[in-house]
């Protein structure tokens, strides 16, 4: 028997199968996507077995180490979509299928240094001697921590020489939660035993008596608790042989510790009824299509997600919902769990290696129908996926920005066609592609333009901030938006300011020169962080203290400018004294689960202002909250990159979005230096459509998606005339190899040209058809295959960027 294997050295040369014999024992245990070790020239690496075969070119085969798995971790449909990947995400094989895994299941190599016999000792020189005197192998890493060159050099010797051996092991960091268990060894002397002890040992006489009312296994942390015991009572009767204690393993549950009032469907509005019929039509007869549910903030959209998901269930089959980033969205969560309770697994980024595959396992062995989670959960290993679901979803955070460079709505559409399954998508505001593809009638659209309980969408008004400060205003709050915080605080309503955190965080400059602080290794301006008061680069890391004097012209007035929210909280505690704030953002949301508990006080009333960037954008729905203010709404607009229009529109959209969602009426307030711009005008009137014709008409004239698709080429490198000699041939081939419709632009600097002291050029390909893309960069890597592996050069190739930096 002989089967193909992806093994994990993720370069060019080995991006293929590779064939290799099973041994006897391992004959009968072995399936396609399970783990297996293997030998690698000298190493030891781990490979996914993709297929098997019997025949081969190979004239000695070697065998198969080590089998990691007990049933596949990658489906025979994973391994399909895996292969998909590597194509339309240009990546790696093993990149591919190991983006699909919870990285606890990705294994690390120790290096081991091996007396090959005991004989050998004596070989050995007197220095290497003593470190093998009492055992027989010592990490590579212990010897690194001697800082002793002649010592490394004494072992490669040795290993010519034939005494030591190096050998890699892998080292499977699987981590179960185990927990301590103690439980009577014989539950029928349990009452002998009791009679028996020393009428002193009243502790153990109380543990045996919780025994006799309560014949369960039991943590033994729980037990000291209910039993009012300690630590070495138990410890006693384990040694007289009354209780034995175990570790087993529990699944950690990162929700377990919160109860959820189960909520039921609710009586569909007539307008959800419309939409969620052609959804339950896909689902009986078995069909793959994709769903638009293009729905105003508060249409109703979660309710038609969560019957559709019911619907599902009821078939016996199982659903995944994406959601943008999920620690940003307790709520949503929240919601899910309340309908379907521990039916729902929950997959983000905030969870530790290990909550992940513990999650990650409930799917796998089916103990979940549910999964709600962030972009890579819609690799969840369901076996019979019946709907995927992509809230928002026009979301940046849905495209992977490292390799594999996929976006989760395309693996979905993948995916929902080989279940036969719908794909609903659902946004207030969709991207340009996803709308522009529902008119055309790829995707059915379904639309849900009011609010539920015919709840008003709030009124929005623009504020020219030009115009405040000619008339005298020089504060950050114009003057409606100041009138209104002050009515909500007196009505004791609540309110969320909004301050985009792009863009608009604060910077040093010299009043007298214009001199800007500049990070060293990045083109880029340092931030200024008061809690610490030094300046930050956001790109590499560097920092420095808050600098005395311009270094440009020595003079002594430089400050720091721009209005981080640190600033506006100061500034309300100024103009508004009696304002209760909580204040959102990087600073104050650090701590794991600081951002729920944030907003269950903001929930309880315990503040009148919420204060944050974008993480208080999504999903919330306050009854109480009737005001929202946008700080700076221009912050987004002037960012390079042709998507800053639609992101403002939607950012804009979806922030007025948390006003008076429920009785009481909201209102909006929106400040700005370019009131005239559309996409900050057409959010006044929630006006999508005119929004989006506007910015399809654009899109059209500068040839950008949807019209053409992109594919950007940047290129890295420590040595600008380098950097740019390479974009410059690498442009030129492209150019040569595609067609006359397509059009290449570059080489031209990144819109960052220095990152970490590496120089940023790029290629950029806008094109409508060319069948032959993928192979012509692929050839592009090829060729630089040897510089790359050298590590100077980086070439990193994207099919569908989304954020152009
Ligand atoms: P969206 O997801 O479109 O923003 P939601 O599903 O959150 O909208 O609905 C907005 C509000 O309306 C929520 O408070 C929700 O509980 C309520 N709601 C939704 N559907 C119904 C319904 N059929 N009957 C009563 N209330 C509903
Ligand atoms: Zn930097
Ligand atoms: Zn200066």
């Amino acid at each position: 028997m002989i089967v193909q294997v992806v093994v994990d050295v993720p370069t060019g040369g080995t991006d293929r199968l590779f064939d290799y014999k099973v041994p006897d024992h391992l004959q009968e245990i072995i399936e396609s996507g399970m783990r297996v070790i293997v030998p690698f020239g000298p190493r030891k690496v781990q490979g996914f077995v993709i297929s098997s075969t019997i025949e081969t070119d190979i004239d000695k085969l070697k065998d198969i180490d080590e089998v990691l798995d007990v049933t596949p971790v990658l489906t025979p449909e994973l391994l399909e979509l895996g292969d998909w990947l590597t194509t339309s995400a240009l990546c790696f094989k093993i990149t591919a299928y190991q983006a699909m895994l919870p990285a606890a299941l990705k294994a690390k190599y120790k290096k081991e240094v091996k007396l090959t016999h005991k004989e050998c000792l004596s070989q050995l020189p007197f220095e290497l001697r003593k470190w093998f005197e009492h055992r027989d192998v010592v990490l590579w890493e212990e010897f690194l921590g001697t800082d002793d060159k002649p010592l490394i050099a004494l072992i490669k010797k040795a290993v010519t020489d034939g005494f030591l051996e190096v050998i890699y092991k892998v080292n499977d960091k699987v981590t179960k939660k185990m927990i301590k268990v103690v439980k009577p060894i014989s539950y029928e002397n349990l009452s002998m035993q009791l009679e028996e002890l020393d009428k002193r040992a009243q502790k153990q006489k109380q543990v045996i008596e919780y025994f006799l009312k309560h014949p369960n296994q039991i943590s033994v942390n729980a037990l000291i608790e209910l039993a009012n015991t300690t630590r070495s009572t138990l410890k006693s009767l384990i040694d007289k042989g009354i209780l034995s204690e175990e570790d087993v393993e529990v699944a950690r549950d990162p929700y377990a510790n919160r109860i959820f009032k189960k909520t039921v469907p609710l009586q569909l509005t007539t307008n959800q009824e419309a939409v969620i019929q052609p959804i339950y039509q896909s689902i009986n007869e078995g069909r793959h299509q994709t769903f638009l549910i293009h729905g105003v903030t508060g249409s109703g959209k979660t309710e038609v997600y969560l019957q559709s998901i019911a619907k599902v269930l009821e078939e016996g089959k199982e659903a995944i919902v994406l959601v943008p980033e999920i620690s940003l969205t307790p709520q949503m969560v929240q919601r899910f769990k309340e309908r379907f309770g521990s039916l729902v697994a929950v997959l983000h980024s905030a969870l530790s290696t290990g909550e992940k595959y513990d999650e990650w396992r409930k799917i796998h062995h089916g103990r979940v129908k549910v999964v709600v989670g962030a972009r890579s959960a819609i690799f969840a290993p369901f076996k019979n996926i019946g709907i995927i679901i992509i809230d928002e979803e026009h979301e940046a955070t849905y495209k992977q920005e490292e390799n594999p460079r996929y976006h989760a709505r395309d693996v979905a559409i993948k995916r929902a066609n080989f279940y036969k399954c719908p794909l609903i998508l659902g946004s207030a505001t969709p991207s340009l592609e996803t709308y522009a593809r529902s008119k055309k009638g790829v995707y059915r659209l379904l639309e849900m333009l009011e609010r539920v309980n015919d709840v008003k969408l709030p009124t929005v008004e623009v504020v020219d901030m030009r115009e405040e400060l000619k008339s005298g205003n020089r504060s950050m709050f114009s003057n409606a938006l100041f009138e209104k915080l002050t009515q909500r605080l007196n009505r004791g309503e609540q309110s969320v300011l909004f301050l985009n955190r792009r863009g608009y965080s604060t910077f040093v400059m010299c009043r007298d020169c214009g001199y800007v602080a500049q990070c060293p290794h990045c083109d880029i301006s340092l931030t200024y962080h008061q809690t610490s008061r030094s300046l930050k680069c956001h790109y590499c890391g560097h920092q420095e203290k808050m600098p005395q004097k311009c270094s440009s012209c020595d003079s002594e007035h430089i400050r720091f400018f721009g209005s981080g929210t640190q600033k506006v909280e100061e500034e309300i505690a100024k103009v508004l004294p009696g304002a209760r704030v909580i204040r959102m953002d990087v600073d104050t949301t650090r701590k794991k689960g600081s951002h729920e508990r944030l907003l269950t006080q903001f929930g309880e009333g315990k503040a009148d202002i919420l204060l944050g960037t974008q993480m208080i954008a999504k999903g919330l729905d306050f009854p109480n909250i009737t005001l929202v203010g946008v700080l700076a709404a221009d912050s987004m607009l002037h960012l390079p990159d042709f998507r800053a229009s639609e992101r403002t529109f939607q950012l804009l959209t979806q922030v007025s979005g948390r006003a008076g969602r429920h009785q009481l009426p909201g209102e909006v307030v929106i400040q700005t230096y370019t009131p005239e711009h559309y996409s900050i005008d057409f959010v006044r009137d929630h006006d999508f459509i005119s929004f989006f014709e506007k910015e399809m008409g654009i899109r059209k004239l500068q040839s950008y998606p949807p019209y053409y698709f992109i594919t950007v080429i940047q290129v890295s490198h420590p040595e600008i005339t380098k950097v740019i000699e390479i974009t410059d041939k690498i442009t030129a081939f492209v150019r040569r190899s595609l067609s006359e419709k397509s059009i290449v632009l570059g080489p031209v600097a990144c819109s960052i040209p220095r990152i970490k002291d590496r120089y940023r050029y790029q290629c950029m390909i806008k094109y409508k058809n060319e069948p032959t893309l993928v192979n012509i960069l692929k050839e592009v890597i090829e060729n630089y295959k040897r510089e790359i592996n050298q590590g100077n050069l980086q070439v990193s190739i994207d099919m569908n960027p989304f954020v152009l930096m």
